[in-house]
Formats: structure tokens, C-alpha cells, sequence
């Protein structure tokens, strides 16, 4: 059986706590692997190693950090297969959805590439006489990566190709059901030329994520996962005087108006709702339709639903792999059965359909006649499930979607630039997408969402992300003539 330890001080490390878990592989229901659980000494071990290597990190001249940064970039790029099947083989999603993932990741090595234009301060030249104010931004230490399963490589380069770049040594923490990507990204770095201790990953579970937190030497804490553990890492975090972006999960809502392409209306939620198996947090979930057009609009997406191609992430043709562990397919599979059980009506049952039989698959479902209060409404299910709440206004849309906890992303379909100008301003939801379903924002630009989809102040990756992993500091500098000094004791000045 594969073993999976850790990547510390540059090198692999076999994990000493005795405690270990299994990795599947989603498509057939196999463990493939076992990863090593991090201990607190473990986390000590990491963050020694990290804190020592960050002092000449943060020494490194810009140019060394941009070289590596671009080196980097050239081996990921060259690379994207063989890292895509790896995410494939443990995730489940399809390997054309995988290199998808590890080409947005790119994107934000690409943004650390020109890290020097982000890190230029401020200065104002003679704000009294013969003085100079300028602001400077200086790495925090050692930071840390708290990521979910949903994206083993995109989610840790929203964090770590900043924090890097920055001048940060920096310490991932990646999901422990698919923990190989992040494997590779360490030796890869090494291979680019980053120094040992900079870029390190300690494989675990709860254990290693409250070792982190409370360690007095991580300076801050980067946590993207569901809502309940986002919340749990902010408040703990920010409890111990540490810099804390936790993003959590999400309900995403389509919009449609009467005016809107139905046919593209219906492509775009298919393709939202049901690519990567809807494990994404910036899938749609809730279609909310205006008007009469929603009869129409259900059956162009059922029509569409039977030519999924449903199987293993390494098929070529599929289109759409298994969910990530059997656990997870049968609580999917739970709130299709309650839902029906509430009044809404399956126009296309998932647990029905003819998907393979080994591995955690489960169909792409689409449930009509849902209303607010229902359980498959208010809860991100994270699965291949579409459901429809029909309403009878624009406002009662926008009511609806404000009136949801979460704020992640949302998209409108219309041909009425007026009414998108309108879903636009007033919406609280942090991403907007207008005729664009999954309104990822590119790398600089910065992700994150409103209400229970984030806690704490910066957005991750691009300009909010310098700011989050960096601390300013302002100099105020005189550069007098020495015949010119004389004792004042008054507070100084500006004339
Ligand atoms: P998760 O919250 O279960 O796990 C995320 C991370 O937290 C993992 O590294 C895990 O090991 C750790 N963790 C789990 N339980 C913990 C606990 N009790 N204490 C401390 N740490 C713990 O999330 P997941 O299932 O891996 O990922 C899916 C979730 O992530 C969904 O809710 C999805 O919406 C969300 N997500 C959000 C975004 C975003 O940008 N807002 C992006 C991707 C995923």
C-alpha cells in the first residue's frame, strides 16, 4: 500500500504519531493509500523548520524570489497531466476538470511571477521640510494553508504562490483524502530552486489544524472548507492574536429572467450544477426562475441531463466522476430522498440512473417545485443536485437570494443590461457572474465571498492577498544638515 508521509525541511518525512488514514480512490471505492495524521510535535517539527528558513526568505532579494517563482511556473506548466490524473485518482473529478484546476492554480503563480508591482510602497516627498513619509509592506513569518478536498492543487496556490512570493515560509495543510498533489507541488518547488523549510506540508487531520492555529510562531492562518470549520479556524485563530481568511461553503443561485436564452440558460446550469459533481463552491445549486419561462427552462436541462457522461475520471469521454467518498454519495443521496419527501418533485432522480456500479457515483438530479424552507434548499449539499425555486418577480429573486446565509458566488441570465446592472448592485453575494455561471475572478483579482461563505476582512489571492500576507510599515525619514540640529521638546510638526 502506498504510503503518504510529509514534507518538511525540504525532504519527505515519515510521520511519528502512529495515526493514519486511508485514501481512496473515488472511481473504483478502493483505498489506494494511507496518509500519515500529523501529531503537535509534528507541527513543532514543521514550524521550527519553517520559521528558520523564513529569515533568509525574507532576506531574498526580489529578483531570486521572481527567478524561482518563474521556474516554478515552467515546471507546473509542463506538468499539468501527470498532475491532473494524480487529482483524478483521488478526488474523482474528470482529467480534463483536473487540469482545468491546476490551470487557474497557475494563473496565481503566474500573479506571484510579478510580485515586485504588488509590493511597491508609497511616498510622499517633502510633507514638511526636508521629510519624507513612505510606506513599505514587509512577510509576515511563517503562514499557514488550511485547504479543502475539493481543489488539491488550485485552492493551496490561491495561498501559497502569494505568501511565497511575499517573502513568507509557507506551511500547507491539505485535505487528508487527497493529500498527493500538494506532495508533489513541495518537490517541485525544491526542483525550481525554493530553499528547504519555505514551502513545507504536514499531512493531517483536526489534530494538526488546532497545532497550527495555537502555535505562537504561525503568524497567520489561510482556511478555505465548509462553513462550520471556516468559522471554527476564524475564531480560534483571531482568539490567539492571528491574522485569519477563513472561506467557507456555499449556496450559489442562478438567476434566470423571462428574457434570458433559454438554451444557453440551460447549457450554463448543467454545466454549473453538475461539472466536478457539484463539489465545487462556486457551483449552482439553486436555479431561481421568474416567470413562465420555468417550464421551459426545467425541461431544456432535463433533455440535457441523460447525455452525462457518467464514470471514471481517467475515461476520456466522461464528463462526470464519482463523489469523493461512499459516505459523502450516501448523504447526497439522503437529501434527493427527504427532499421528494417535503414536496419536491425529482424530474431527474440521480439515484436512479445508470452510473457504475464500484465507487461512490451518484447521478445528476434535478429537483422542481423546491421552496426556501426546504432542507435541500437551505443546505449546501455538495453533490450533483440542481434545485429549482420558481418565483414571480425580479424582486422576489433578489429578496431570495439576500435572504440566503450564504454569499459566495451568483449568476444572472438576461438580455436586460439594466436589470444585470440592478442584480448587480444590489445583490450581497461577493462574486457576480452576468451570463457567466461560475464568476470565478481571475488571479488578480480576489476571490472570496459575503456572510457565512467568509469570515475575517481580506478576500484571498490577488491584490487582498499581498495585503493579507504582508504587514506595512510607514518610515518617516529627515536627512538634515548637522548645523541645522537644535533640542525642541514640543511635539512635532508639519510646516
Ligand atoms: P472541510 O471543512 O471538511 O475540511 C477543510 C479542511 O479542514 C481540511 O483540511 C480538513 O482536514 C480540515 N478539518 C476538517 N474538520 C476539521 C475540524 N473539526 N477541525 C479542524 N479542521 C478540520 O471541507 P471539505 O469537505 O474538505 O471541502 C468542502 C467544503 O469546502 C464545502 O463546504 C465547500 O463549499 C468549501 N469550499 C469553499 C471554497 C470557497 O472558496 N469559499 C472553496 C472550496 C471549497
Amino acid at each position: 500500500m502506498r504510503h503518504i508521509q510529509h514534507f518538511i525541511d525540504g525532504e519527505l518525512t515519515a510521520g511519528t504519531s502512529g495515526r493514519s488514514s486511508d485514501v481512496y480512490n473515488p472511481a473504483t471505492g478502493e483505498v489506494q493509500a494511507q496518509v500519515d495524521l500529523a501529531s503537535a510535535a509534528e507541527i513543532d517539527q514543521a514550524v521550527a523548520s519553517a520559521s528558520a528558513a523564513a529569515v533568509g526568505w525574507a532576506e531574498s532579494s526580489l529578483t531570486q524570489r521572481t527567478q524561482i517563482m518563474f521556474r516554478f511556473r515552467e515546471l507546473l506548466a509542463g506538468r499539468v497531466d501527470e498532475l491532473a490524473r494524480i487529482i483524478s485518482s483521488e478526488h474523482g473529478k474528470v482529467v480534463s476538470d483536473a487540469a482545468g484546476e491546476v490551470a487557474r492554480g497557475l494563473e496565481n503563480v503566474e500573479f506571484a511571477c510579478g510580485i515586485a508591482h504588488h509590493l511597491k510602497g508609497e511616498i510622499n516627498e517633502q510633507v514638511s521640510a526636508g521629510i519624507e513619509v513612505y510606506s513599505l509592506r514587509q512577510p509576515l513569518g511563517v503562514v499557514a494553508g488550511i485547504t479543502p478536498f475539493n481543489f488539491p492543487v488550485m485552492v493551496p496556490a490561491w495561498m501559497f504562490a502569494t505568501a511565497i512570493a511575499c517573502g513568507n515560509a509557507f506551511i500547507c495543510k491539505p485535505s487528508e483524502r487527497d493529500p498527493s498533489a500538494s506532495m508533489l507541488i513541495a518537490e517541485w518547488l525544491i526542483e525550481a530552486g525554493l530553499p528547504p523549510g519555505v514551502f513545507s506540508v504536514v499531512n493531517g487531520d483536526k489534530v494538526a489544524v488546532d497545532a497550527l492555529i495555537d502555535h505562537e510562531d504561525v503568524a497567520a492562518v489561510s482556511f478555505v472548507g465548509s462553513t462550520p470549520i471556516a468559522s471554527y479556524v476564524y475564531n480560534r485563530g483571531t482568539a490567539m492574536g492571528k491574522r485569519v481568511q477563513a472561506l467557507g461553503g456555499a449556496k450559489n443561485h442562478m438567476l434566470v429572467l423571462p428574457d434570458a436564452d433559454i438554451d444557453m440558460a440551460a447549457d450554463a446550469a448543467v454545466s454549473a450544477a453538475y461539472g466536478s459533481a457539484g463539489e465545487r463552491c462556486m457551483a449552482i445549486s439553486a436555479l431561481v426562475v421568474v416567470g413562465s419561462i420555468a417550464d421551459e427552462l426545467v425541461e431544456a436541462i432535463s433533455t440535457r441531463i441523460p447525455g452525462i457522461k457518467v464514470g471514471a475520471g481517467t475515461e476520456p469521454d466522461a464528463e462526470m466522476g464519482p463523489l469523493i467518498t461512499g459516505e459523502h454519495c450516501a448523504r447526497v443521496a439522503g437529501y434527493v430522498e427527504r427532499a421528494q419527501d417535503a414536496g419536491a418533485v425529482a424530474v431527474v432522480d440521480g439515484s436512479q440512473a445508470d452510473v457504475p456500479k464500484d465507487g461512490f457515483f451518484y447521478g445528476p438530479t434535478l429537483l422542481d417545485l423546491v421552496t426556501p424552507e426546504m432542507e435541500c434548499y437551505r443546505d449546501e449539499i455538495f453533490g450533483p443536485v440542481l434545485s429549482v425555486v420558481r418565483v414571480d418577480t425580479f424582486r422576489e429573486a433578489i429578496d431570495l437570494i439576500n435572504s440566503n446565509p450564504f454569499g459566495n458566488g451568483t449568476a444572472i441570465f438576461t438580455r436586460d443590461g439594466g436589470a444585470a446592472r440592478q442584480f448587480q448592485h444590489e445583490v450581497q453575494v461577493g462574486m457576480v457572474g452576468i451570463n457567466v455561471p461560475i464568476p470565478v475572478p481571475v488571479a488578480y483579482h480576489s476571490f472570496g465571498g459575503w456572510k457565512s461563505s467568509l469570515f475575517g476582512d481580506t478576500h484571498m489571492y490577488g491584490p487582498e492577498g499581498v495585503r493579507f500576507y504582508t504587514r506595512a510599515k510607514a518610515v518617516t525619514a529627515r536627512w538634515p544638515d548637522p548645523s541645522s540640529s537644535q533640542i525642541d521638546l514640543g511635539f512635532p510638526r508639519n510646516n
